[in-house]
């Protein structure tokens, strides 16, 4: 009966359900007034048809009562009307409140991965737009399909009490307009699956445009990307136009059969009231004004009371092609949103880790990889790597680009999962560790650094709760930000970021440090977090960590000798594989990849003394 796809709204549904049992009251007590419009109407025509010149004083004042309710009949569905808005479309706006924030939650728990393979304004699409038609499906299609079925039972009752017959010739075109329904809800859902996919590309394109807006300009792409952006877009409007006709014709279709029935209904049940007026003439005729009418003919009371049901079912009927729309909109979109809801976590805390409430609260920081191997997909990208690194000490890792340095060290925090058991931290694995203790632990400056349109204070604090002034200056000098920040407009309250001062690329590196200083972590990893600094400040950074870091673990990938030569190890890493593992003299000792280095950059050093 449900749609597969709507399925994870129930669990919404049920809990607004009492709003809807209320909604639902509304919508009863609306039609159930409403449906009394052309009873009484066919009332005050038949009392009109018998008026009689004795008691034309007593027809007036019947006539006026019955003007007074058809007023207070119209008043009190309005208000009713209004009340079935107010609690449906509350709960619409309730329903997309928690889908949102339940979205929201969803996504933050997604492994990196998925971010690496799904286009931000994807996204950014279905948890806007597509969310907008989950809510109108939740709202007025709700609600307008309540009215319609409602309204149409109460009038069918009511219209067969008047006349079966005629009744049958109002409902001929059923079946036509049940095919009619079918075929266009089917159109529609599919060319709004189109219109929706095309938006998620606009909305791919225009943030990927902003976000890389300075490769654009430096490669003087302007047109070439607007030009690109316009194509999008004008197939955007093709595809919504597209719907646009299909609706066009689906309310004349539906119209054109509202009209055939009443055209039928006019025509035969016309005929059958003039025959019940000719009954009447013939009696009035004798002297006696009765209102005898011939067996199953009909009073024109109880025509136009036909009649005006007819015309009441127009709105109706039309709301059912705005409710079609609706819902199929509204399916389409949750399909959307359903596969952003059905993407599972695939890093999560294990059972045994889930078990223990302490794992991983307390580290010491020994790290070992045994006999690790990591795949992307079908491409291995680490082969066998066996290494200790001894809580307290360093480690700083080269090799070439490519070689898989970060991939090693993404694996520590659990950014990507490796074979269970090939990673152990104090000799433990890591999935015995519970996750967000074992990230707390670990303080990691990616490559790429990002910060948020934040003050810097809350940029350095981030993660960290209710973290002191104190703290932040300590964590922003460990890393040799702190001097940079008061030549800032407002020192620490200046806003970085997409929409504050910009930091250079130094700048922002060692604002990532301090953010990962300030967590106080008992294992540092550093992904070339140096590289866009220059040597002296290199040094003095240097010089700062290994005070910092007395005690604790610290790996950092670099490919700078200088950096790396008083690490306490240094692997080489090379395709994948440790080729050598060793102290500074030790491997200058063995004249590998890492004396070559070594060589390389002295001769730079000397030559830029020259
Ligand atoms: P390094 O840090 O030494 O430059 P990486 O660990 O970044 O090396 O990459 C190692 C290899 O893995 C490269 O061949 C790279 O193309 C591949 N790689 C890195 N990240 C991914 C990813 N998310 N999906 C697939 N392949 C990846």
């Amino acid at each position: 009966m449900i749609p597969k796809s709507l399925r994870p709204l129930i669990p919404y549904l049920k809990k607004y359900r009492w709003g809807y049992v209320w909604g639902g009251l509304c919508v009863l007590l609306t039609n159930g007034i409403w449906i009394f419009f052309p009873q009484v109407i066919r009332r005050a025509i038949d009392e009109l048809n018998r008026v009689d010149s004795l008691r034309m004083g007593d027809t007036q004042r019947t006539i006026l009562l019955y003007a007074f309710l058809l007023l207070g009949i119209a008043c009190a569905k309005g208000i009713f009307q209004f009340l079935t808005r107010w609690i449906v479309i509350g709960i619409s706006r309730d329903i997309e409140f928690d889908l949102r924030n339940d979205l929201f939650q969803h996504l933050e728990k997604l492994p990196y991965s998925y971010y690496q393979r799904t286009r931000t304004g994807d996204i950014m699409a279905r948890a806007t737009n597509d969310l907008n038609a989950v809510r109108s499906l939740l709202g007025p299609a709700i609600m307008y399909s309540a009215n319609t079925i409602v309204f149409t039972a109460g009038a069918l009752f009511f219209m067969l009490t008047i006349s079966p017959k005629l009744t049958l010739y109002a409902f001929l075109p059923l079946p036509i307009v049940s095919i009619v329904i079918q075929y266009f809800g089917r159109q529609i859902h599919e060319r709004f699956e189109r219109i929706q996919a095309m938006f998620s590309d606009i909305s791919a394109r225009a943030q990927e445009n902003f976000s890389g807006v300075r490769v654009i300009r430096a490669y003087v792409q302007e047109k070439p990307e607007i030009e690109s952006f316009e194509r999008a877009n004008d197939e955007y409007i093709r595809r919504s136009l597209k719907l646009v006709r299909l609706m066009g014709m689906l309310w004349p279709t539906l119209e054109t059969m509202l009209g055939f029935a009443i055209v039928l209904v006019l025509w035969l049940g016309g005929r059958e009231v003039l025959q019940g007026q000719s009954t009447i003439v013939l009696i009035s005729s004798l002297g006696t004004r009765t209102t005898l009418h011939l067996e199953g003919a009909m009073s024109l009371g109880d025509f136009v009371a036909f009649n005006t049901y007819m015309v009441q079912l127009t709105w109706p009927v039309i709301a059912l092609g705005w409710v079609i729309n609706l819902f199929q909109r509204g399916t389409a979109s949750m399909g959307r949103i359903n596969e952003l809801l059905t993407q599972k976590s695939e890093i999560a805390d294990s059972p045994e880790a889930l078990a223990n409430a302490d794992a991983g609260r307390e580290i010491e920081g020994e790290i070992e990889f045994r006999n690790l191997n990591f795949s992307y997909g079908d491409i291995q990208v680490l082969h066998n790597i066996n290494l200790t690194i001894p809580a307290g000490s360093s480690l700083a890792i080269v090799g070439p680009t490519g070689s898989g340095k970060t991939t090693l060290v993404s694996l520590v925090p659990r950014i990507y999962d490796a074979a269970p058991g090939s990673i152990l931290i104090d000799g433990k694995p890591l999935r015995e560790y519970r996750l967000d203790a074992l990230r707390k632990n670990i303080g990691f400056v990616p490559q790429e650094t990002f910060l948020f349109s934040e003050t810097i204070r809350e940029n350095i604090a981030f993660g960290v709760q209710n973290a002191t002034e104190s703290e932040v200056e300590t964590a922003a000098e460990a890393a040799s930000i702190a001097d940079d920040i008061s030549g800032f407009p407002e020192q620490y309250n200046t806003v970085v970021g997409e929409r504050g001062i910009t930091l250079s690329g130094g700048q922002k590196q060692r604002t990532a440090i301090a953010r990962a200083l300030i967590r106080n972590p008992r294992i540092l990893i550093l992904d070339d977090a140096l590289a866009s600094v220059d040597t002296n400040t290199e040094d003095k950074i240097l010089n700062h960590l290994r005070e910092e870091m007395k005690g604790r673990t610290t790996i950092f990938i670099s490919h700078r000798v200088s950096t790396v030569r008083n690490a306490d190890r240094i692997a080489v890493l090379h395709d994948g594989r440790i080729v050598e593992l060793g102290t500074h003299e030790e491997l200058l000792a063995r004249d590998g990849y890492y004396t070559s280095l070594y060589n390389k950059q002295l001769l730079e050093e000397e030559l830029a003394e020259v």
